[in-house]
């Protein structure tokens, strides 16, 4: 039997002007709390289009810091979706406030507003909408309910930097945004994140929340708040900063891969491809997700998994609801049936391998192995 070399789910673009960059950083005498941490948050805001940017630890320590800066805590609600990487409900739980899911629309898989809207109580405060897999959400939709409601909007753009909805950037919604640079986003600074926003107070708090609770002068023993250290050092802040250039290229590339993929498995009826994206929008990729039709189930779907690995193909269930892990089940009562677009969505999902030096050799390879799969799982007719 040949060994075909393995396919990875994801991969990080790191060139020597990253590698450089870094060197640079370890070679000065400040590794943290430096110049490169507001050139990035600058850089970022620039290509955002937002006015404040702050550069933290993680895509989830952020989402912690705005709900904190917000003010959330016990009693108050906010409404999200429960089809998403866990940590934009969890970070509700941090500050002790209450995550109140709604389903998605079974197309694009974002939050769907009218289900959003329904959920709403008068315990609600924030909406925290995701922009799923890169694809934007309809956040003018949102904005209408919170506007109604009076809500605040905390948009999870983690997956979504490059993302453009009309003439504005993913992120720039909401009262704040989120982005993370972990290595399999659309950029990485290895682990990493950023907050957006346009309310220069609420930025200032999360200045001082990032960094032991210290007032704007940094000064070292002078603490006005309980604090955190959420800080990114300067080593990753110079990545970041160095990644940021070629983001341009790196949304191209996914794109290309992307319909290489939709090209490839366009024949593949027992699939749903992602559905079009509107002409008014430009998708940033942060994966490539498929979807066994309604028809198939589960325990088809996880076979196809199976047979994805045998034959050296990375792949993954994105995402598993997050209404139903056992924190959540347990503590909420939640349990299947009560959000069943997310569930169907989600037990029919199978990401492929997808990162910007993919050739179209290793997508033709991703898509006969797919094939095979499917051929060996297909249920025998009588
Ligand atoms: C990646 C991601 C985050 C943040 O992840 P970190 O690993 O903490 O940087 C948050 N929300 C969503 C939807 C994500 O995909």
């Amino acid at each position: 039997m040949s060994v075909l070399e393995e396919i990875p789910l994801s991969g990080p673009d790191v060139d020597q002007s990253d590698i450089d960059a870094v060197v640079a950083v370890l070679r000065s005498p400040q590794l943290s709390l430096g110049p490169r941490v507001p050139e990035f948050e600058a850089a970022i805001a620039r290509y955002v289009g937002a006015t404040h940017a702050i550069a933290i630890n993680s895509g989830t320590s952020g989402l912690h810091l705005v709900n904190l800066a917000l003010g959330l805590g016990p009693g108050d609600e906010v409404v999200t979706t429960p089809f998403s990487f866990v940590a934009s409900s969890n970070s509700v739980l941090f500050v002790g406030a209450t995550p109140v899911f709604a389903d998605i629309d079974p197309q694009t898989w974002d939050l769907d507003p009218s289900a959003a809207a329904a959920a709403v109580t008068p315990r609600t405060r924030a909406l925290l909408p995701v922009h799923v897999f890169g694809r934007a959400c309809p956040m003018p939709q949102y904005l209408e309910i919170a506007k109604q409601h009076q809500l605040v909007v905390i948009e999870d753009s983690c997956e979504a930097l490059g993302t453009r909805l009309g003439n504005r950037l993913a992120g720039t919604f909401g009262t704040a945004g989120l982005f993370a640079f972990y290595p399999n986003k659309q950029m990485t600074t290895g682990e990493g994140g950023i907050v957006v926003t346009e309310d220069g107070e609420l930025a200032e708090v999360m200045r001082s929340l990032r960094n032991q609770g210290r007032g704007a002068d940094g000064s070292w023993l002078a603490h006005e708040r309980l604090g955190f250290n959420f800080r990114l050092p300067d080593i990753l802040c110079a990545l970041g900063t160095s990644q940021l250039r070629r983001i341009e290229q790196f949304v191209a590339r996914r794109q290309q891969v992307f319909e290489l993929y939709n090209q490839h498995l366009s024949g593949l009826e027992e699939l749903s491809l992602p559905a079009a994206v509107p002409s008014d929008q430009r998708t940033s990729w942060f994966v490539y997700v498929v979807a066994l039709r309604e028809q198939f189930g589960r325990e088809r779907r996880d076979a196809v998994l199976t047979e994805l690995k045998r034959r050296g193909i990375g792949c993954r269930n994105y995402f598993a609801p997050i209404h139903l892990q056992p924190f959540y089940r347990d503590r909420f009562g939640l349990k299947e049936g009560m959000f069943p677009v997310t569930e169907s969505v989600a037990a029919r999902t199978i990401a492929l391998p997808f990162f910007n030096q993919l050739s179209s050799s290793q997508v033709e390879r991703v898509a006969q192995a797919l094939r095979e799969a499917l051929a060996v799982t297909r249920p025998t007719r009588v």
